[in-house]
């Protein structure tokens, strides 16, 4: 069977060269005898594999000296514990709730120190992204959460829009746009994304942290959650998931053939226009989101029959072009066209979307 075009939102589609070299290393890595999942993690092998998808890592992203990059466990649901656990001082935080997920990181926190938002997009069902004010910032807080990209809406925060908290350090969920544009990661104090969306398979979560706020916790908090363990032993306190990472360390290569994130942001932003476009052009379609707020990686729009959209889900899936379905809360479709969804894909969802329309115009 070929491969669909997957728009899935999570986990997503992975670049097909990739897949092919795993494929192709699956039973003998490198002349080792074994396969990734089957070695040591203390072995000389995966040593290598993990310090060469840091050492990528920190290039493509320009990662500064200052800054450590872990490979952890438990999503970024664990994150949603781990930061105040680990940068609890005042006990206070500011969120910034653009969407589902940073609500969910609100609520989490909220169980271990006080927490502030400080503007919310909720009252409107998360179509905009809300204005942050400024007066409202606590110089005390011990961070100010954000989400750069709101993965169930469709709307996304640029490096450029990252409100100034002074000392405060700004502390992001970049889970389903990390590697898709360029973010100024001396910018932020702590960046985290699961694997999942547009880096590789579930099961790892990165974790870039500047030096300073990896903090001895209380010591009630459990061992596997604090930062400071994780650094000291490079990732490497327990077994970490050593075929995630491999398989992350692959697309990062892949991610450097292609001209680093430079070349990756252009494609994406050629990708989104032509799918927007097509929206914009529509009487049939519309989007879900602000325009100026539209995200790069997950485009919502609806046709606003609730019939027609599943039947639009189901006749683009026997074509195809798969997982297109909204998020339940937001209705309508849903296309991720993370880093690997080749042009040809959103090219085809167009070219279905013309031909949808022409046939299901409203009142014929
Ligand atoms: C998918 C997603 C999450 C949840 O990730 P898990 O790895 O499943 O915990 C959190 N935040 C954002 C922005 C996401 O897209």
């Amino acid at each position: 069977m070929a491969r669909s075009f997957n728009f899935s939102a999570g986990p997503g589609i992975l670049p097909e060269p990739v897949l092919h070299q795993a494929a192709s290393e699956m039973l003998d890595y490198k002349g080792s005898g074994m396969s990734v999942m089957e070695m040591s993690h203390r072995s000389k092998w995966y040593e290598d594999i993990q310090n060469k998808a840091e050492a990528n890592l920190r290039e493509i992203m320009g990662i500064p000296e200052n800054y450590k990059v872990l490979f952890l466990q438990g999503g970024a649901h664990l994150q949603f514990s781990m930061i105040p656990l680990n940068l609890k001082n005042s006990g206070k935080a500011d969120f910034w709730i653009t969407g589902n997920w940073s609500e969910k990181a609100f609520q989490e926190a909220k169980k271990y120190i006080s927490v502030q938002p400080v503007a919310s997009g909720k009252a409107n069902g998360f179509r905009a992204i809300p204005e942050v004010d400024v007066s409202m910032l606590s110089p005390e807080a011990d961070y100010f959460h954000m989400t750069t990209n709101n993965t169930v809406c469709g709307t996304r925060i640029r490096g450029c829009d990252i409100p100034d908290t002074g000392k405060v350090p700004v502390v992001a969920d970049m889970s389903s746009n990390i590697l898709s544009e360029a973010y100024d990661v001396s910018k932020f104090g702590i960046i985290y994304a699961g694997a999942q969306k547009n880096m590789g398979p579930a099961g790892v979560t990165v974790v870039i942290i500047r030096d300073d706020l990896i903090r001895k916790t209380e010591p009630w908090v459990p061992t596997m959650l604090q930062y400071a363990i994780h650094a000291d032993n490079s990732s490497l306190y327990n077994t970490p998931p050593c075929y995630s990472i491999y398989l992350c360390g692959l697309v990062f290569e892949w991610i450097k053939a292609q001209g680093g994130i430079p070349a990756i942001q252009k494609a994406n932003e050629e990708k989104a226009a032509l799918l927007y476009a097509a929206i914009d052009s529509s009487t049939l379609y519309k989007g879900l989101v602000e325009k100026k707020d539209r995200s790069l990686m997950n485009v919502t729009f609806a046709t606003g029959s609730e019939d027609l959209d599943k039947k639009f889900a189901k006749e683009a899936d026997a074509l195809g072009m798969a997982n297109l379905k909204g998020y339940r809360t937001m209705g309508g479709m849903r296309a991720s066209i993370y880093n690997a969804m080749p042009l040809a894909g959103v090219e085809a969802l167009v070219a279905f979307m013309k031909e949808f329309e022409a046939k299901n115009k409203p009142g014929c």
